[in-house]
């Protein structure tokens, strides 16, 4: 009989994945927590969150029961005309909780559909009021999605470059690291100036695909003063920063200025399914509450607002506002700044960098790209330890379930560093 390896090499088509120079993948046959179980019972560490999505653990007790009852009751239902009390459940406590301002839920699959629902809320926005404002900004290596919008809205790398021809045009900012904050705001202001911009869109104090590259609030407050002086509408994009990643609920709690348009998934259903949702202020909405159908927003997918899935989201909306999943965040944040302190001046690493649940380790090297030869060679070091991470070039980095015990980030912590030994022996 086959192995399932043997029978995904036949039929399967990787994500991201170089199919002729990689080896086979691993098949998991079971979550439990912060682990992954493969066929032969080895158990790794997710360290990463699979893809940045699972908050609460693998196949929590809690959010699988909620979702097979709902399951029993209404799978789906067609949400045009139509609605129900797990996407009305849903959409209420998440105003609760979203930045301030924000009234309206609008549900889509991924992050990459919450960001084309974004783009195009924020251009018919001003279609609608009959204003030429067109251009969007963005902050260069900025990563929103795979869609053509999403990309269009990303910094030009080796994963858009075949359609680069395709891509709309985009005004593309400094990151604004440090020393380089003013000379990214100067840009922004420039941009604004021309009266052109329709929105600003930014991942906010953190670039994720980046390489977690990150940034200060300050200079967050100041994007959003800037955007709401010229009238320009902003984007914030916590696909990945969402639901506590960064300390509190949203990276733009961080801040007082709130924004105009909030995109959510990742993390959404505690990463046991997938949703996106765009969420924005009655300003917006009441550009579209118009007699004339021409002002409608015409977009939508078959499975729009599942109850399924808005169930799985109500449960992990439970797990996460529980006292002890503040305390987890805390207990893993207060971590890995103790790490940081012991591993800051390895003469290996140019920067150790950390917000909130989330630390990045640079490696110096010659060739920082995603193609790093370094990158192999540590995905293997860690998969051999039994610990998913797959670093981003020569950046290594951690941003675990909540759940993580303090062994298992302690363990994680010992591999980097004699990572690290190995490296420079
Ligand atoms: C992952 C990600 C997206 C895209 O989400 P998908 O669900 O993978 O389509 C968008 N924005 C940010 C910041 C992300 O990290």
């Amino acid at each position: 009989m086959k192995t399932i390896k043997e029978r995904d090499r036949e039929v399967i088509w990787h994500p991201y994945t170089p199919m002729k120079i990689w080896p086979e993948a691993i098949a998991i046959v079971k979550g439990e927590g912060v682990y992954l179980i493969d066929e032969d019972g080895d158990r790794y560490i997710d360290a990463i969150s699979s893809w940045w999505v699972t908050l609460h653990g693998h196949s929590h007790p809690y959010i699988g029961q909620k979702v097979s009852e709902q399951l029993a009751v209404l799978e789906h239902s067609i949400f045009a005309g139509f609605t129900h009390e797990p996407a009305v459940a849903l959409a209420e406590r998440l105003l609760e909780i979203l930045p301030k301002g924000m009234k309206k839920i609008f549900y889509s699959d991924n992050g990459s559909t919450a960001i084309e629902v974004a783009i195009k809320m924020a251009l018919q926005y001003w279609n609608n009021k009959g204003a030429g404002k067109k251009k969007l900004v963005a902050i260069e290596n900025a990563y929103h999605g795979d869609t053509f919008g999403a990309m269009a809205v990303s910094g030009r790398s080796i994963f858009t470059d075949a359609f680069t021809d395709f891509l709309f045009d985009v005004s593309f900012i400094p990151f604004p690291g440090k020393g380089r904050e003013e000379e990214s705001l100067k840009a922004l202001e420039q941009l604004l100036q021309q009266g052109e911009v329709a929105a600003f869109i930014m991942e906010p104090l953190v670039q994720g695909s980046a390489g977690m590259c990150m940034y200060r609030p300050k200079v967050l407050e100041q994007y959003f003063q800037l955007c709401k002086k010229y009238d320009a509408l902003i984007i914030d994009d916590e696909v990945m920063t969402g639901f506590g990643r960064t300390g509190p609920l949203f990276a733009c709690d961080h801040i007082t200025t709130s924004p105009d348009i909030v995109c959510l998934s990742k993390g959404l259903t505690g990463g046991s399914m997938p949703m996106g949702i765009t969420a924005t202020t009655q300003k917006i909405f009441d550009a579209f509450y118009d007699d004339d159908r021409m002002k409608t927003l015409y977009h939508g997918h078959s499975f729009t607002g599942n109850p399924t899935i808005c169930a799985a989201a109500l449960a992990s909306l439970d797990l996460l506002l529980l006292e002890s999943c503040t305390e987890s965040r805390n207990r893993i944040a207060t971590a890995h700044t103790a790490f940081a302190t012991t591993i800051n001046d390895h003469p290996l690493i140019a920067e150790v960098r950390q917000t909130g649940t989330i630390i990045a380790i640079e490696l110096r090297t010659d060739v920082p790209s995603y193609h790093n030869a370094m990158r192999d060679v540590m995905y293997r070091f860690f998969l051999e330890k039994k610990i998913i991470m797959r670093p981003l070039g020569n950046i290594i980095y951690l941003i675990p379930p909540y759940c993580i015990s303090d062994a298992d980030l302690n363990y994680i912590y010992d591999c980097i560093r004699e990572l690290l030994n190995q490296l420079r022996a």
